[in-house]
């Protein structure tokens, strides 16, 4: 645990910052802001609903075969491996003795989740910015 001393932007408190989160208050442990304003900060907060998240949706804007194809297009370093990515562990389905394989793969600007449910079933998802107030994704 490595806990470093600062200065509160609004205050100017000094107070200890907890850099891996803190045990108690992980809310309260801020960066910028001491406990006291940190507290006030969600306070206010709390007033204000949120409005926008990340989900991942299905999508068939995309083919298994082009996220293949993009996959094996995906640059490599200088001896051959593949450039590292983002990895999933692989999930054992008991009922069929298969194991689900995910990865993530860059296609046209877009990270697509790529889930080979079982053996020649794939599905495909992506992330998007999510409207929760309107309950639909977020364009623009
Ligand atoms: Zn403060």
């Amino acid at each position: 645990m490595k806990i470093i001393r600062k200065e509160c932007n609004h205050c100017g408190t000094p107070y200890r910052h907890t850099l891996s989160g803190h045990i108690n208050n992980p809310e309260l442990n801020d960066d910028s802001h001491c406990h006291e304003c940190m507290g006030v900060i969600l306070k206010a907060l709390d007033s204000i609903p949120k409005k926008f998240d990340y989900r991942h949706i299905k999508t068939d804007e995309v083919s298994v075969e082009e996220l293949l194809a993009a996959k094996n297009a995906l640059p490599k370093t200088l001896d051959g491996m593949p450039v590292p990515r983002r990895c999933f562990p692989e999930l054992y389905n008991l009922n069929t003795g298969e194991w689900t394989k995910t990865q993530q793969i860059p296609y046209n600007g877009t990270k697509y989740i790529l889930c080979e449910v079982t053996k020649g079933i794939f599905t495909i998802t992506k992330r998007v910015l999510w409207d929760i107030v309107n309950d639909k994704e977020h364009h623009g």
